[in-house]
């Protein structure tokens, strides 16, 4: 039987409180991430890092060393996606193995999960000079292989790791402070944003806001809503 648009309309709202109530509260725009249920096609991660290639599709290909993919659990339930590689990240290759990827590393295991059970990326996977901030065409350049990632690993939970990347997820520029510690849904991907492990290093007050968001990630994950 076909709904009216009232009852459409009602049936809608209903849905919205019922996500509110489970604390999700904002789904962004489509992202277009590949389902793994449905007939399009999803490429594994060595394809996705064969298609990448030797990538000169922005600006950032001139300066950097290394192309930094992603790292860890093709079958991850959690994954982190932070902003760019810097310098260490640039030299080797991988995905935080600085001082900010040590800090994450312990913040990962708080949760008691080794850094190989999760995959770790950024937005955009060459370092801008002097690590400056990445600029809106490099972002977009770079993102259609980032959301290839997530189909392929289709985790029920994306910790966002700074502004960047939760604004970027998110496709919204609300502030990081006023992001972080809550849900949203990212096509049936939940999304926390958190602060990024390099501004723990520069702000150590901060920690206990991030371990209290990995107590909520951990929850999650055990006890999925
Ligand atoms: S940042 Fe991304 S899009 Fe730009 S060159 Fe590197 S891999 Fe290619």
């Amino acid at each position: 039987m076909e709904q009216s648009m009232d009852e459409m309309i009602n049936n809608l709202k209903s849905y919205l409180e019922y996500l509110k109530g489970m604390g999700i509260v904002s789904i962004p725009v489509s992202e277009n991430i590949p389902e793994k249920d449905t007939q399009s096609k999803i490429l594994t991660l060595a394809e996705i890092r064969e298609e990448l290639g030797d990538c000169k599709r922005c600006k950032l290909h001139r300066t950097r060393r290394t192309i930094v993919f992603g790292e860890g659990n093709e079958k991850a339930t959690l994954m982190f996606i932070g902003e760019g590689p810097g310098y260490d990240e640039d030299v080797q290759g991988r995905p935080f193995v600085g001082r900010a990827g040590q800090l994450l590393t312990k913040i990962i295991e708080s949760i008691h999960l080794a850094r190989e059970e999760v995959y770790i990326a950024n937005i955009i996977k060459c370092r801008p000079p002097q690590n400056r901030n990445p600029e809106p065409d490099e972002i977009q350049s770079c993102n259609p292989f980032l959301t290839k990632q997530i189909g392929a690993i289709r985790p029920k939970i994306i910790c966002a790791l700074g502004t960047f990347s939760a604004q970027t997820l998110l496709k919204t520029d609300t502030k990081i402070t006023a992001l972080r510690g809550k849900l949203y849904d990212l096509e049936g991907i939940k999304v926390i944003p958190t602060y990024h492990p390099a501004f723990l290093l520069r702000n150590p007050e901060r920690k206990r806001e991030v371990w209290e968001d990995m107590k909520k990630i951990d929850e999650w994950l055990n006890h999925p809503i």
